[in-house]
């Protein structure tokens, strides 16, 4: 019988406790997946969410939900993804056959949403736990074990710290920006939080044309950096009405994308829209987090409010447009690595991550 490889593994065995560095054992390759020797990934603040226990996920897990590496098995049953390849290991896959990527929703894919947050098992712990892999990912981890269907092989030079930000951060930002809002030239367009999502929707806004990109975000480091990047105006939350009303002749933005989490944030980002404007929501503080709008600015002024996971993104069209604003310097990805960080630091991470020191620290392997 073949033995399967051994890999050291950031793992959640119970909720707020530290992470344990180990030894697993990875289970059998199923014949529809591919093993991936990881390469970078970027700590996401959604993992600060699930080490709380506020996402559902059940321990001993593996979180970290977007990675890249190099394949290095793969299934019988696989076809189109080979042995020395570089993949994007998104936070969704995308099947292609089920209702959601029959019906273009591919954000919406049945092999990871029907599984209602309980993830397959991955590996096997030295005392005998199954691990599960968070986002059927498990990027904090010298290899994953993912589907075929999540792999998406990709044609770069770019290196693995810059592609490892397409798999959440990019796709959410870029595609909240020009797959939902739809962001086009001469909008005014507001983003509510400069963190690790925004700060692409921002670059996304300026990419499209938008002619104000009025950033809001409390912290004045980042408020910083969303200058850097593109913003025209940067506020803290209390100053945002004021500014967006004073470019946009007290009508309020065309475009408003929430990048922030909280439902205060959501509450504000819909205040800033113009009557007839949309509004694209895409935070999540936690997952029995309520968010309460009043009336007239909902049905009454025709308002379009938006949701969207993943930035409704087509794994096989999005990637490659992303690799190339990247590789023409039309985004950039310098400013939001604000760390590096080895497997050893999962802690340190996590822990930089919730005081928000970090926009993006990436785990490099
Ligand atoms: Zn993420
Ligand atoms: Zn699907």
């Amino acid at each position: 019988m073949k033995t399967m490889p051994t890999m050291r593994a950031a793992l959640l065995r119970g909720f707020e406790q530290p992470l344990t560095v180990e030894e697993v054992e990875l289970l059998d390759l199923a014949p529809t997946r591919v093993l991936v020797r990881t390469k970078a990934t970027p700590f996401c603040s959604t993992d600060v969410t699930s080490f709380h226990g506020r996402l559902g996920k059940v321990p001993p897990t593996i979180l970290g939900h977007a990675a890249v590496g190099e394949v290095i098995e793969v299934g019988g049953e696989v076809r189109g993804i080979e042995v020395g390849q570089r993949v994007v290991v998104p936070g969704t896959p995308e099947c292609g056959d089920c209702f959601y990527c029959a019906a273009g929703h591919p954000d919406q894919c049945a092999e990871l949403f029907d599984l209602g947050g309980v993830y397959p098992d991955v590996a096997r712990t030295s005392d005998g736990l199954l691990v599960n892999a968070a986002g059927c990912v498990g990027g904090y981890a010298e290899i994953m074990s993912v589907s075929r269907n999540q792999a998406f092989p990709v044609d770069t030079d770019l290196s693995w710290e810059v592609i490892s930000l397409l798999g959440c951060g990019i796709t959410t930002g870029v595609g909240a920006v020009l797959n939902v809002a739809r962001v086009g030239p001469d909008d005014a367009v507001a983003v509510v939080g400069a963190g690790h999502v925004g700060l692409w929707a921002v670059q996304a806004a300026r990419l499209a044309g938008a002619r104000e990109v009025v950033v809001v975000e409390p912290r004045e480091h980042r408020r910083e950096v969303a200058l850097e990047v593109g913003a025209t105006v940067a506020v803290a939350p209390e100053d945002a009405l004021a500014a967006v009303r004073d470019v946009t002749q007290g009508r309020g933005a065309d475009k408003v994308v929430e990048a922030a989490g909280p439902p205060s944030a959501q509450r504000l980002a819909l205040e800033l829209s113009r009557r007839a404007g949309t509004v694209v929501l895409s935070g999540l503080k936690d997952a029995s987090g309520e968010v309460s709008f009043s009336q007239i600015p909902l049905a009454i002024h025709s308002r379009r409010v938006l949701s969207t996971q993943n930035g409704n993104v087509r794994m096989r069209r999005d990637l490659p447009a992303y690799i190339r604003l990247l590789e023409r310097g039309a985004l950039d990805p310098a400013p939001l690595i604000t760390s590096t960080y080895r497997l050893d630091d999962i802690n340190t991470a996590l822990r930089r991550s919730e005081r928000l020191e970090d926009l993006s620290g990436v785990f490099v392997f």
